[in-house]
């Protein structure tokens, strides 16, 4: 017979398993909704009517078409009805979804912490594809996603940090885009106030920095690559969120290498 730690703790594997799979399924429903709103948000379409049906057919989707990943491994990437291919952004968002979910459920268990993380990290997702795609960032997503953030910074970094982030860095793109002239979209604006109301003043400056990086890397690129010139619009919703997403992993660990690196130079 076994000593009981080690049943112990073979019940506990399995159940912390169980547990996994569960969060995973359940990012993979999320994500499949997060594409819904992707879709539809930027058209100015209704989320609930009509039910999900095919873009191009626009014959109505069962249930087993809508099975996220599975429906699109089985369909090989098809409408069952009509052929087209679907977009592999679809697979993509779900697959996103469930890393981030899992990646902030890992972190903080079964917990606010977790539930707010994935809350945010669904936001910028929808912002930044839908940035992507269409060059818009919908102000269904941002406008209320910056009051959740200030409601929901109560119980994390404290509503005044909440609010001196969101009003800082809208503030700042507010003040691009007047100087500008228009450089900096609405968008924006209210994208960078959301990323402010939940990473706080601290955060909302880290991710104003990297992102402006990662912008002015990638128009870098694009330059010598001659796929751009001077003149090109570059959606920046993208950079935003990839950075917001980066300094919501790894604030700590991005201060602690700033100040190493500072710490070099003198
Ligand atoms: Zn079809």
């Amino acid at each position: 017979m076994k000593p009981p730690e080690k049943r112990e703790s073979v019940y506990n594997m399995f159940t912390d398993a169980l547990l996994y799979f569960i969060v995973m399924i359940f990012a993979l429903l999320i994500g499949s909704f997060l594409n819904v709103l992707i879709f539809r948000l930027p058209r100015g379409e209704s989320i609930i009517r009509p039910g999900s049906h095919c873009t191009s057919c626009n014959h109505k989707l069962m249930t087993k078409d809508l099975l996220p990943l599975f429906s699109y491994a089985w369909l090989r990437g098809r409408c069952r009805y009509c052929g087209v291919r679907i977009s592999r952004r679809y697979p993509l968002v779900e697959i996103l979804t469930a890393v981030f979910f899992l990646r902030v459920f890992l972190e903080n268990g079964l917990s606010l912490e977790t539930a707010i993380g994935c809350i945010f990290l669904s936001v910028l997702t929808v912002a930044a594809v839908s940035d992507m795609e269409k060059g818009i960032i919908p102000d269904l997503i941002t406008c209320p996603g910056i009051i959740a953030g200030l409601f929901l910074s109560y119980f994390t970094i404290g509503i005044k940090s909440s609010l001196m982030g969101a009003l800082a860095f809208s503030g700042l793109y507010i003040l691009a885009a007047v100087i500008s002239r228009g450089g900096m979209g609405g968008g924006d604006i209210k994208l960078a106030g959301l990323i402010g109301a939940f990473t706080g003043i601290q955060g909302a400056l880290l991710v104003f920095a990297i992102s402006a990086l990662l912008g002015g890397i990638w128009a870098l690129f694009l330059l010598l690559r001659r796929k751009a010139g001077p003149e090109t619009e570059i959606s920046f919703g993208p950079f935003l969120a990839l950075a917001a997403t980066m300094v919501w992993f790894y604030e700590q660990e991005i201060v602690s290498f700033y100040w190493y690196i500072i710490g070099q130079a003198y």
